[in-house]
């Protein structure tokens, strides 16, 4: 295990093996626990059937431990969570909450990296000035 994710506010891990697990809800309420990839620029999510969503929806996504919103401040559609390295850096990963949607942002202080090909809608969100 190299990467490991944790609740920006109450700090459990949202680790169940080598996956990350997050509480969704859909537009219409239904609710389901969502695991995404550890590996930043995977986008491979397995959805359980109880969500009912598609593509191009907004999901809000809550921490399973303390259930408070992962929304970030930064934009609506997007969700924050802090990852651990092995190094034991702490880096922000900022990500979108629109299926289907790949966009990630990793960044620590004036740090930012970008993942994903839709990245480019958030990056004037983000300093990007180390980036080039
Ligand atoms: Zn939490």
């Amino acid at each position: 295990m190299n990467n490991y994710y944790i609740c920006p506010k109450c700090r459990s891990q949202l680790m169940a093996g080598n996956k990350i697990v997050i509480s969704a809800k859909a537009k219409d309420q239904s609710e389901g626990l969502i695991s995404l990839s550890t590996e930043i620029g995977n986008y491979n999510v397995d959805f359980p059937p109880t969500l009912k969503y598609k593509k191009g929806d907004l999901l809000s996504l809550f921490c399973p431990v303390c259930h408070q919103n992962l929304a970030s401040p930064k934009h609506i559609n997007l969700a924050m969570v802090l990852m651990t390295n092995e190094a034991d850096e702490e880096y922000e990963i900022f990500f979108s909450q629109i299926v289907g949607e790949h966009s990630t942002m990793k960044m620590m202080g004036d740090y930012v990296d970008l993942f994903g090909e839709h990245a480019e809608k958030y990056q004037d969100l983000f300093n990007t000035r180390q980036m080039f």
